[in-house]
């Protein structure tokens, strides 16, 4: 069963590569879900049922090495989808104008 406020994401769409990865801990920063972990000075992900899809850390890997469908998984779209019905979206068209959220 699918709550509004869910501490989880089981499913989502977050990739790491740990081959491209320079372990620079700029995604461990800035995830608002520390779904991202340094042991060692090596970065890994710890938490990936935690990720909400925000692309912080896709947008500010210097590497591209994390991939995830951002926007779907938003507050926001969440929100909106168990008000209004259907499925999350942001409102950001597939042009990259902002009418929404992100
Ligand atoms: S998409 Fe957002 S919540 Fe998910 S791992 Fe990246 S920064 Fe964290
Ligand atoms: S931001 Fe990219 S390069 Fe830096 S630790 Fe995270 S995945 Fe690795």
């Amino acid at each position: 069963m699918t709550t509004l406020f869910n501490s989880y994401y089981i499913e989502n769409t977050l990739e790491f590569n740990a081959d491209k990865c320079v372990n620079c801990g700029v995604c461990v920063i800035v995830c608002p879900h520390a779904v991202f972990a340094e042991n060692g000075g090596v970065v890994s992900v710890s938490k990936k049922s935690a990720c909400m899809e925000c692309g912080a850390c896709m947008k500010n890997c210097p590497v591209d090495a994390i991939k995830v469908d951002a926007g779907v998984g938003c507050a926001s779209a969440m929100i909106y989808a168990a008000i209004y019905g259907g499925e999350p979206t942001c409102g950001c068209d597939s042009e990259g104008n902002q009418a929404g959220c992100c």
